[in-house]
Parts: structure tokens; sequence; C-alpha cells
């Protein structure tokens, strides 16, 4: 999978050289590459926003910069690609989002800074390929880095040989629509709190009963809202 970010804090993107993302890029199966939104600005101070018209505080991010980026970046795409603004107007960002995108093999992620970027931008780049505009949550970040480190991690994880054990990936919170149950290792008891005795008698029909009801009385109580209440 290929995947691009267009960024004035490319610096951000180190975190995705670390751990197992790390090693999916060693291995080629991911194809990682930041670039630097004020390399496409040709004056001196590297200028990427501006005042917006009609008022307002803040400033914009300029639409040039950003169409000579694209122009570059998606001019070398063979794939038709994701263009992802990160954006709190945005859809909001799901799991099943996650597995959708885990499909495609190139997305570009635009990250915004200051009040967000010119409408024009998002115009013009849904004529190079399929445009998203999508939230991490309903808050507010000062800028759109964090929001597409988030994203690629949740997304590359699912690439096929990305994580090892590919049945991690099964049981974990969201992919059957709740929450993970609780987990426990060695040593069976630790100051007094013992792991329940279900996880101990070898029974894994008893066992996976237990953890299926642990799962939809963890959702019930915390995200009500996945189970439609
Ligand atoms: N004025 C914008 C608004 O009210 O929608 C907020 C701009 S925010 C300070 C700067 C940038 O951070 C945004 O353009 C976006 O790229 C990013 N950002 C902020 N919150 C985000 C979120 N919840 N999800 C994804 N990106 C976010």
């Amino acid at each position: 999978m290929r995947i691009d970010a267009i960024s004035i804090f490319t610096e951000y993107f180190q975190a995705l050289d670390l751990s197992l993302l790390g090693k999916a890029q060693a291995a080629g199966l991911l194809n990682f590459k930041a670039h630097d939104l004020r390399d496409y600005t040709h004056d001196r101070h590297r200028t990427v926003d501006d005042t917006p018209y009609g008022g307002g505080a803040g400033m914009l991010m300029k639409p040039e910069p950003w169409g000579e980026a694209f122009d570059d970046i998606l001019g070398e795409s063979d794939d038709a690609p994701v263009i992802i603004f990160t954006s709190p107007a945005g859809e909001v960002f799901k799991q099943s989002t996650a597995r959708e995108l885990a499909g495609r093999k190139h997305l570009v992620f635009a990250c915004g800074r200051y009040e967000g970027i010119d409408q024009r931008v998002v115009d013009y780049a849904a004529t190079k390929g399929e445009v998203r505009l999508i939230s991490i949550g309903d808050y507010v970040l000062n800028g759109g880095e964090v929001a597409a480190i988030a994203m690629i991690e949740a997304i590359a994880r699912l690439v096929p040989g990305v994580i090892g054990n590919a049945e991690s990936l099964v049981e974990e919170s969201h992919s059957d629509g709740l929450l993970e149950y609780p987990s426990y290792t060695k040593p069976s008891e630790w100051r007094g709190l013992e792991v329940p005795p279900v996880l101990l008698s070898g029974n894994h029909a008893l066992i996976a009963k237990w953890r299926h009801d642990q799962q939809v009385e963890r959702t019930r109580q915390v995200r009500p809202d996945l189970l439609g209440e």
C-alpha cells in the first residue's frame, strides 16, 4: 500500500518509522512518504497561508502550494487515489472506515493547519481522485498530522502481513461492533486481585461465552450507542 501525507510539519510522521509500521515499511508492505507543503511555494518566506475572504479570525491555507503538491504527488500515481482531508467537519473515522481504506492501493492525507484549507483545494482534488473529509472525533486539534497518524496506524495494521498474528485483529474492540472483553495474564493472583476462575477452567466453550457476555455488558455500560440503545 502506498500512503502519502502533505503537511507543513512532516517531522510528526517520524512516529510511523517506529514499531510495527516501521517494520512494515522496511518489509515493503507499506510505502509511506511525507511531503513538505512549503516545498511547493516560490516566495522567500515559503508562505502557505493568507487571510480569509469575507473576514473572520485566523488564516487559511492558500490553494497554490496544494495544487502543485497534488500535481506532483498524484501525477506519479498508477492507481485511483483516495485523497483524505483531515477535518473536524468531516465524517467520523471508524473501524469500518479503516477496513474500507485498507483495501485501497494509494491514500493521500492532506493535513490542514490554521483555520483550514481554501475550499477550492478540495474541489480540485476531486478532479484527481476520490475525496473524503474525515474527522477523528468531535474535538478540534491544531493540525491534521496527529489525526492522519491515527488513521494511518488504524488502516495499515489491517493490511495483510503488517500484524504478525492476524487472529489478534479478529477479537479486538470494534471488530464485531462490540468492545473487547477484559483480559488477564499471569500471575493468577496479584495484590489480592484474582483472575476470574472461568479463565483458568480450560473449558473453551465457557470461556467464549464469558467473554461474549463481558463484551455485551461493557459495551452496554460504556458505549450503548454501539448497541443501538
Ligand atoms: N476552522 C476549522 C473548523 O472549525 O472546522 C478547524 C481548523 S483546525 C484548528 C486546523 C486543522 O486541524 C484542520 O484543518 C484539520 O486538518 C485538523 N483537525 C482539527 N481537528 C481535527 C479532527 N477532529 N479530525 C481531523 N482533523 C482535525
